[in-house]
């Protein structure tokens, strides 16, 4: 019996496939998560039937991967990813094959899995169809390929950069033989999409065993095979000495761009092809973070870094100074209690400083209005129009 939400709510699925003659499990990381006790997200099935016997089966279906052999089946309202037994035989340049094979076997398709955690079934009785001792490999908190590691690593060499964001997922460490493949098939990661590797480098910064996962980088060889990791081996080192098992995956990258590239972190950030929304905001952080670092936590630098990027600063100079410097826990609420929190709360603008002044437009309205923000920052003047008019005559700014 399967006692898990998100399973039971599959099991009319797998019923249905079932009662039209074909096999049906489920397989992948939710039978993973649920033998490791994690908490799963979504579940796979994995089925016999191809694509087009799996639309004939369900009236409410997606063609989300066709290609790949996935349909969204959905019932009572709830998507459920269905994907057809699978080889994955023809690989070229070390990369994800172009073409799948369908097959009516199980055993095929769990041959193709990645790792022997990865590769278990379990049927809608909640049986286990283990063929390569995954949930011993589960209990002894290892990695191992699924067949020869240098074989898997060389069809697919992004498996090894997932094996280390599981190391740092699950904490799990590498069966001897898997680290070695890796470490002497780590060129081959040059070949792969540089979204792809963000995608698992996202996952590895997200988890909790992040440093013993740089770590694996490092002793593998990996990084050299990284955007803008290639020399990079101090700075790698360093980050894995500290403490980031709590840190957001943008406050690590904030760390790392900061260890990495401090002068300009916008290039190493671009070369990971990062969106650009969290290049500029992780690049702010990089820059709070220097101005924490140099002049400590103080309003100004609060109120110039901003929310989001004072308190990912703060935690990554937490992590980088031992605490010594800085206090990542309040920089959150000392920022809420800012007079001001960006340029725009500001009282006065600078059309209210033409006026004023009687004086044409200039740089010296940035100027008084920069002087007059670094006053209500520091309660020199209260935000408020005729205060700060008042303020500024008597600092003769007008
Ligand atoms: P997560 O919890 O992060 O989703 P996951 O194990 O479910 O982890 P997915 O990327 O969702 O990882 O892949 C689902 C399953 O597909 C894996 O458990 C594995 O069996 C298989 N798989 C994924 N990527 C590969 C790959 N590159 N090579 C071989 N098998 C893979
Ligand atoms: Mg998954």
């Amino acid at each position: 019996m399967i006692d898990h939400p998100f399973f039971r709510q599959a099991l009319p699925v797998i019923a249905r496939l079932e009662e039209a003659g074909f096999e049906a499990f489920f397989v992948g990381g939710a039978v993973r998560d649920l033998f490791l006790g994690r908490p799963v997200h979504d579940v796979d099935i994995a089925t016999s039937a191809v694509p087009a016997e799996v639309k004939a089966v369900f009236r409410n279906t997606v063609d989300v991967g066709i290609d790949h052999g996935t349909i969204l089946v959905l019932h009572d309202g709830i998507g459920f990813e269905v994907t057809t037994f699978r080889t994955e035989s023809e690989y070229t340049d070390f990369r994800r094959p172009d073409e799948v094979r369908f097959v009516r076997s199980l055993y095929e398709d769990l041959k193709r899995r990645d790792f022997t955690m990865n590769a278990m079934a379990m049927n809608k009785n909640g049986e286990w169809i283990d063929p390569f001792g995954g949930k011993e490999d589960i209990q002894t908190r290892k990695i191992r390929t699924v067949g020869r590691a240098g074989e898997r690593f060389s069809e697919d060499a992004l498996r090894m950069m997932r094996a280390a964001r599981f190391v740092s997922q699950l904490s799990f460490r590498l069966d001897d033989d898997t680290k070695e493949a890796m470490t002497e098939h780590a060129p081959l990661l040059g070949h792969i999409a540089v979204e792809r590797k963000l995608n698992e480098m996202d996952k590895l910064f997200s988890g909790y065993d992040k440093r013993q996962a740089v770590a694996v980088l490092i002793e593998t060889g990996l990084y050299q095979f990284l955007p803008g990791l290639d020399g990079q081996k101090p700075a790698l080192t360093r980050l894995a000495g500290l403490p980031i098992e709590g840190l957001t995956a943008d406050q690590v990258w904030t760390a790392a761009a900061y260890l990495c590239a401090e002068e300009d972190p916008v290039p190493f950030l671009t070369q990971w092809r990062l969106p650009q929304k969290r290049i500029k905001s992780i690049s702010r952080s990089v820059r709070t973070l220097i101005q924490f670092l140099a002049k400590g936590v103080t309003d100004w630098q609060l109120f110039q870094g901003g929310l989001q990027s004072s308190v990912d600063a703060a935690a990554a100079g937490y992590a980088l100074t031992g605490g010594k410097e800085l206090d990542a826990g309040s920089a959150a609420s000392r920022f809420e209690s800012l007079p001001i929190k960006s340029r725009h709360d500001l009282a006065i603008t600078g059309n209210d400083l033409i006026q004023w002044a009687s004086k044409s437009r200039g740089p010296w309205i940035k100027e008084v209005l920069e002087r007059t923000e670094r006053a209500v920052i520091a309660r020199d003047v209260p935000n408020e129009r005729t205060e700060i008019e008042r303020w500024l005559h008597a600092c003769n700014l007008l």
